[in-house]
């Protein structure tokens, strides 16, 4: 069980609060009775993703930059905690834009850093396991040494950032006493997630949806862990209350491993789509140089060891809940449908 420290206060400030991940937390947080106030610029977070808050007494949003000082500084002096989400993210983003990416968000952390340090405020900082880089450990583990591909090669971009940000975030700690709690995100996915910028579950489920082809880069042999946000974000929820969580860095993810080929291959089973499945080279798919991580498995003990936490969700649960939101968009989009829906069949037939 979660221990929770009623001596912190009740109002979070989300920075990225409209995100996939942003928009799951707020609603985790609201509906345990907490004050959100949520900052996002919607560059990539969509208003979609908060409208049902909207007229939640408990919720506030401001559209505005991280980056307006004003705005964050007006923000940090009404929050107790401060959680860090707002960054460039996805890895067609970062190839494609890497000045954005790096300013974003070494700039972006450095300003929320500043304003928690004015008030006080518990600050989780958000990072990634692109961290780990090209290691070949399995599983990766927190204190593991991590080995980035070189300068040259822009989606390194994105893991140097975020290392700048862990490492900012604990100077703070150790040098101002500020409590800042850094986690590493695995590959996160569910309802709401956009598969503009690469994530590869929503793509492939939109791209079996329409009956286009499930584009694999590479062989496919390559793996990644999948975990639920609704599980991500209970952890994030437990780091944000435990009073012994600040001062280090943890892991979140979902240890189960499912290889790109097969990823695939289940999209297309569960959605009985007829979409072949076709394989891209990653030179045609990010441009010529690209280098992609094998593997990337995360260790949790440190996470579970202190919040008990577990995921709760498997893959095949995960991808019936992306098709079922998937599904529903398409359906908002293109008016009435027959009642029985892809989805509703999908969930039938992974039991
Ligand atoms: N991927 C793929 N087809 C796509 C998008 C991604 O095969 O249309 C692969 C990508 O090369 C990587 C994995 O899926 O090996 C996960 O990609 P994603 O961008 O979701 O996250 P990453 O783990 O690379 O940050």
């Amino acid at each position: 069980m979660v221990a929770i420290d009623h001596s912190l206060g009740k109002t979070f400030l989300i920075t990225g609060g409209a995100g996939f991940i942003g928009s799951h937390l707020a609603d985790a947080l609201v509906a345990r009775g907490y004050t959100v106030l949520a900052i996002d610029n919607l560059s990539t977070g969509s208003i979609d993703n908060i409208a049902h808050l909207l007229s939640n007494p408990l919720f506030h949003f401001a559209r505005a930059s991280i980056t307006d000082e004003t705005v964050l500084d007006r923000l940090a002096s009404q929050a107790d905690v401060i959680v860090h989400l707002a960054a460039a993210v996805g890895v067609q983003l970062i190839v494609e834009r890497p000045v954005h990416t790096i300013e974003t968000n070494i700039m972006g952390a450095e300003a929320v850093l500043k304003a928690a340090l004015r008030y006080g405020c518990r600050t989780l900082i958000a990072s990634t396991s692109e961290v780990y880089g090209k290691g070949i450990k399995v599983p990766f583990a927190e204190d593991d040494d991590v080995l980035l591909g070189a300068t040259s090669r822009n989606r390194w971009a994105y893991a140097a950032s975020k290392m700048v940000d862990e490492f900012l975030g604990l100077a703070y700690q150790h040098e101002y006493g500020l409590e800042v709690v850094p986690f590493r995100l695995f590959n996160t996915v569910g309802p709401r997630q956009t598969g503009q910028y690469g994530m590869v579950v929503p793509r492939f489920v939109r791209q079996a949806l329409r009956g286009e082809p499930i584009t694999v880069y590479g062989d496919g042999t390559q793996s990644r862990c999948f975990c639920d946000v609704r599980d991500a974000v209970a952890a994030i929820v437990g780091l944000a209350l435990h009073p012994e969580a600040p001062g280090q860095l943890y892991n979140i993810g979902n240890p189960e491993e499912v290889s790109v080929r097969e990823l695939a291959e289940r999209v297309k089973a569960l959605t009985g789509s007829a979409s072949p499945i076709v394989h891209v080279p990653y030179s045609e798919a990010y441009g010529p140089g690209f280098e992609d991580m094998q593997r990337r498995v995360p260790d949790t003990s440190r996470l579970q060891d202190l919040l008990g936490w577990q995921p709760t969700r498997t893959l095949n649960e995960i991808l019936a809940a992306v098709l079922a939101f998937e599904q529903g968009r398409m359906l908002e989009l293109s008016g009435p449908q027959p009642t029985k829906t892809l989805a509703a069949r999908a969930v039938g037939r992974i039991r």
